[in-house]
């Protein structure tokens, strides 16, 4: 059904999923031949052990790796998989990871952790920086920067000198890009979040319900987004900040990344 909406433009959607994987094998091609164009993967680590612990599932990395296969075999392009790096947990499958996926045509990207919902237990010494990210791969793969493709990407990209492809960085904790941050995100029941941190949405269930016209719903929407104010991660480090959102953020499987 989404696929079939067209931008104003008259342009497809860019219809993307982000999965844990553990049923891509068996549904890749469904997806695939029901619009989705492409997939980010979860994959914090090589190692079954290490992954297993960052994610408490009870999957193994090879499910992962076969479920990327299969969605690369169907057409499913391009390929991200997000790696969550935690100091002390799995920083030392950054080099593993890269390795693994240099020249494959998937874009690896390493992301901060960060202090989403308030489930993950998050502390300041266990963010990796992004810098000490690119100075590791650096060391084994050479990188050398890579222009953005479009003003607020979220990634910052690098690329392997010797032509094996490319990854990406995201560094939510120690370089904040609320500014030009153009996400917002949809509750499965229809609540509107202007931000990844946000303690409250907006109904637009009830616009929707109440009779309300696309056009006054995109309204409402245009007015929501213009009064935006989110900047939760430029403001982190305020200990008091932190302190007056700690039990009220939503959850990140409850929105989505
Ligand atoms: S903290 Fe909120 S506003 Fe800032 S980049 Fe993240 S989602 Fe966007």
């Amino acid at each position: 059904m989404l696929a079939r909406i067209e931008t104003v433009s008259g342009k497809p959607l860019d219809l993307t999923l982000t999965t844990n994987a553990s049923l891509l094998a068996r549904k890749a091609q469904s997806l695939r031949d029901a619009g989705l164009s492409r997939v980010s993967v979860s994959l914090d680590a090589m190692d079954d052990a290490t992954f297993r612990r960052m994610n408490d599932v009870d999957f193994a990395v090879a499910d992962v790796l076969h479920g990327i296969e299969t969605a690369q075999a169907v057409g499913l392009a391009p390929i991200k998989v997000n790696m969550v790096v935690k100091r002390g947990t799995n920083d030392a499958e950054i080099v593993p990871m890269a390795r693994h996926f240099r020249g494959s045509g998937i874009i690896v990207r390493y992301i901060e952790f960060m202090d989403v919902g308030a489930s993950n237990h998050w502390q300041m010494d266990e963010v990796l920086p992004s810098a000490e990210v690119v100075r590791r791969i650096d060391e084994v793969f050479p990188l050398a920067p890579v222009q953005a493709n479009y003003s607020g990407e979220t990634a910052e990209r690098w690329r392997y000198r010797d032509g094996g492809g490319e990854i990406g960085v995201i560094s939510s904790v120690t370089h904040a890009f609320c500014g030009d941050c153009s996400r917002i995100r949809l509750s499965t029941e229809g609540r509107l979040y202007l931000c990844l941190f946000a303690t409250e949405g907006y109904d637009l269930r009830a616009l929707l319900r109440g009779g309300y016209s696309d056009l006054q719903v995109s309204n409402a929407i245009a007015q929501v987004w213009q009064g935006r104010t989110d900047n939760y991660s430029e403001q982190r480090s305020n200990p008091a900040v932190r302190q007056a959102r700690a039990e009220r953020k939503i959850e990140m499987s409850y929105i989505g990344g």
